[in-house]
């Protein structure tokens, strides 16, 4: 077995405090991962592999806009680990698409799908565009342009995109037609948030949410607190932050307080989701929902309850308000939700806080399920993708706790600890080719 070790000397750490600014999730994931690395003693040869991305594609995607004229836009695929299998990792259409960033949120996939032990490396793709601006016309040339560029690294085997922000199952369609009229034949199993029509999984809108329930019962259970009855405060009202409010109240909960981009509500008798889902199906958005006190986003982050599970934006707990967080458990339905210096008075505080590469990787995992399903061309029931995806939460769950009680570290230290050692793990077994 080839030995990556180097000689320690030869290892280049990067500067601490550079590491920790406030705002910009890469350097936040990446002090994460320094501090896993550590203690995890990781070699230098594969932290060196482990920080770096194994292939970054940038493409021009010239299309012929409805006025006739030409517009030229820049589209970015990062793969940034493929040592345990295909790179996974959606594509999002927006203006501030940036190589950095991109790479980022590669290597944060690279560590969500370790943690929850699927066969999948970490990828991520954009295209610098405003698709609120665009014709659905051109949505779809820039995607089916913008997937003939990547085309080289895509495929079932080498790299399988998913929707992610301002993509969705229409432009995972047409992905997927474009590549499959280049290779000749139809191949589902290339991207995985399909309608379910295409191949698209049962009970994958849901995933993430239902991951989050499931995250948030399993940290209920471990400091013995009641399920029933436990309050909550939801911040984001989408996909994930709905549809885990609905699946908890479901479980016995009492969700306390929701919002969205329009601001919250609070309502200590307790918010009747579905009602709320209803409203905003109607109007778009919580706004004059009114079944409650109006409150703002940040005061539900200090509202005095069980559980906040944070399912909107990056960085919303800092160091200016993490002394004020008052729940016991903070379960990271959105990506990044707090600052890295926000951790260490989170962790004074002795608050429970199930990571976000663990707490929301539910959708990557049933997406992973699509792909099996697709591959294998045998369609299953929602009840057992339901019932998969809580197996791979719990036993993920338990792994990541298992480490933590062992090295005496929060969870989230121990989920990158537990990815890394994963990851490095296999890229010891294979060795370096040269
Ligand atoms: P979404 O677009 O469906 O919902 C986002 C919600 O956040 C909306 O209710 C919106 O109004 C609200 N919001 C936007 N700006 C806000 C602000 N400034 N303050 C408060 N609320 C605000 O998105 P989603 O799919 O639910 O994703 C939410 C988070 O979860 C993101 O961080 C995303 O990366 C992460 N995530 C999503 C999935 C998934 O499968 N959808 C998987 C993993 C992680």
């Amino acid at each position: 077995m080839a030995d990556l070790r180097l000689p320690t000397n030869t290892i280049v750490r990067p500067d601490k405090d550079r590491f920790l600014d406030e705002d910009n999730p890469f350097e936040s994931m990446m002090s994460r991962f320094d501090r896993a690395a550590e203690l995890l003693d990781l070699e230098p040869g594969i932290y060196k592999v482990l920080r770096s991305a194994e292939k970054e594609i940038s493409v021009s995607i010239p299309v012929m806009m409805d006025n006739g004229e030409v517009e030229v836009f820049t589209g970015i695929r990062v793969l940034h680990n493929t040592s345990r299998g295909p790179a996974k990792g959606g594509i999002r259409f927006d203006m501030n698409v940036n190589l950095d960033e991109v790479r980022a949120l590669a290597a944060w996939m690279t560590w969500k799908c370790a943690v929850v032990n699927i066969p999948f490396g970490g990828a991520k793709g954009g295209v610098i565009c405003d698709p609120l601006k665009m014709s659905v016309g051109e949505l779809e040339r820039v995607t089916r342009r913008y997937t003939a560029g990547i085309i080289a690294t895509l495929g079932p085997d080498s790299d399988v995109p998913a929707p992610d922000v301002n993509t969705n199952e229409r432009v995972m369609a047409w992905l997927m037609d474009t590549y499959s009229m280049h290779v000749g034949h139809t191949v589902n199993a290339v991207t995985t948030g399909k309608p379910v029509e295409m191949g698209g999984s049962l009970g994958r809108r849901e995933a993430t949410g239902r991951g989050v329930m499931i995250t948030t019962i399993e940290s209920l259970n471990h400091l013995k607190m009641e399920v029933k009855g436990a309050t909550v405060a939801v911040q984001g009202f989408g996909n994930v932050g709905s549809i885990g409010a609905q699946l908890l109240a479901r479980e016995g909960c009492k969700v306390v307080a929701i919002s969205d981009r329009t601001g919250g509500w609070h309502n200590a008798r307790g918010i009747d989701v579905d009602d709320a889902i209803a409203y905003v199906k109607k109007h778009r958005s919580l706004e004059g929902y009114g079944k409650g006190d109006a409150i703002t986003n940040e005061q539900l982050l200090e509202l005095e309850v069980d559980v906040l599970v944070p399912a909107a934006l990056e960085n919303v707990i800092t160091t200016k308000n993490a002394r004020n967080i008052k729940a016991k458990i903070i379960c990271e339905g959105a990506n990044g939700p707090t600052t890295a210096n926000a951790d260490a008075i989170l962790d004074e505080k002795g608050i429970f806080i199930p990571p976000d590469i663990l707490a929301n990787a539910g959708g990557v995992t049933v997406s992973y399920f699509e792909w099996v399903q697709n591959r294998g061309g045998y369609y299953w029931t929602e009840q057992l993708v339901n019932e998969r995806l809580r197996d791979i939460m719990v036993n993920s769950f338990r792994d990541v706790l298992k480490l933590s009680q062992q090295h005496k570290v929060n969870m989230r230290t121990a989920a990158y600890m537990v990815a890394i050692s994963r990851v490095s793990t296999v890229h010891r077994l294979r060795g370096i080719y040269a």
